[in-house]
């Protein structure tokens, strides 16, 4: 048993790393409009962020993924990518962003070497994007793809579809992978925060869907990226599309990850409120215990969620941009 293997012999090398709380965008199944920010002093500094994750490679992560709330609207947010990037044994740093400033933030993205850049995108129809996100930014989201597919930064675009508001634009978005290097994939809503007040569509449903438009389409193994997405390609289309069916396909048997709050809380599991919190030993400079309290949280992972169950067993109650999805 190395260090980042859990109990259950999964190999943990994944950190999803949320920086920040704050969002520009009040997607409805992931931020209230009267959520609270945090004191800025609950959140870790950059330098903090970056010393987890340096002692997260020594247990064996190898994958970093930043996130937030918005990750693009904090300040240094390049800077700590670059310092990530630096650390020995990171092997790839990604960022999850709804786009609204990636259009700004393209280049130095692309001159900090970002081996990926996932953009959440809904729908193409204007007026339904402000419908789910509460602003009228669409046009800034396409801008941003345009620009960064411009440096060739690889690109996936990351749908969660919702019934009865854009599940009737997903084919629409599948075209998106016709022409461009894109990959488009859909994500299953999970019952977290207000994603509790929403159906969970079943990616199934949508692979019927994409067979009746487009005939057989070939189910591709190759995986791209860190996570539990399985992938269909379409003749003649460049880019792929990807199902991550976190509730009707539950992939935990081959889960590789953990997650860091931008309170510096690591979390094993999405759906389990349990924890471990960094910050005091990282505060009182303890780097050590740092290192020894990420692999408790790695060892600790449980076997499964139970989204799929009785809900009143999920004890997490933080909204998803709390957490960092
Ligand atoms: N603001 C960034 C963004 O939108 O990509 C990063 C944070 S956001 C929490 C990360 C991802 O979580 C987004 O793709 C979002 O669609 C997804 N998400 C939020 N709430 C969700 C839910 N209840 N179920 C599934 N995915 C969810
Ligand atoms: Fe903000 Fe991302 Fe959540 Fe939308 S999904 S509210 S963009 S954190």
């Amino acid at each position: 048993m190395t260090d980042r293997t859990d109990q259950y012999g999964r190999t943990i090398d994944y950190m999803r790393v949320s920086i920040i709380d704050r969002c520009n965008l009040r997607c409805r199944y992931c931020m209230p409009t009267d959520i609270k920010w945090l004191p800025p002093k609950e959140i870790l500094t950059l330098e903090e962020i970056t010393e987890i994750c340096r002692q997260a490679a020594r247990a064996g992560i190898r994958k970093i993924k930043i996130t937030g709330g918005e990750p693009l609207i904090r300040k240094g947010c390049i800077e700590l990518i670059h310092m990530i990037k630096a650390i020995p044994g990171i092997e790839q740093v990604t960022l999850t962003t709804n786009g609204v400033l990636l259009a700004k933030y393209a280049r130095q993205l692309w001159e900090e070497d970002i081996n990926a850049v996932n953009v959440s995108l809904d729908t193409l129809d204007r007026e339904k994007y402000k419908e789910i996100t509460g602003f009228d930014a669409l046009s800034d989201v396409l801008d941003g793809i345009s620009e960064a597919e411009k440096y060739k930064i690889p690109l996936k675009i990351n749908v969660v579809p919702q019934r009865g508001v854009n599940d009737g634009d997903c084919l629409e978005l599948v075209e998106l992978a016709r022409h461009r290097a894109i990959h488009v994939r859909f994500i299953e809503m999970m019952p977290i925060g207000h994603g509790k007040q929403f159906e969970s569509i079943s990616n199934n449903e949508l692979l019927l869907n994409i067979q009746r438009r487009y005939g057989q389409v070939e189910e591709g193994k190759k995986i791209y990226g860190n996570g539990p997405a399985t992938y269909c390609h379409i003749p003649c289309f460049r880019g792929s599309i990807g199902f991550i069916s976190a509730i009707h396909g539950k992939f935990c048997s081959s889960c590789n990850r953990i997650r860091l709050t931008s309170t510096g809380e690591i979390k094993p599991c999405l759906c389990y409120d349990d924890h471990i919190s960094l910050k005091e030993a990282l505060r009182s400079g303890c780097k050590d215990e740092v290192y020894q309290l990420l692999l408790r949280a790695i060892r600790q992972k449980p076997a499964q969620h139970c989204f799929d169950e009785d809900q009143t067993m999920i004890t997490e109650k933080k909204e998803m941009a709390q957490i960092g999805g």
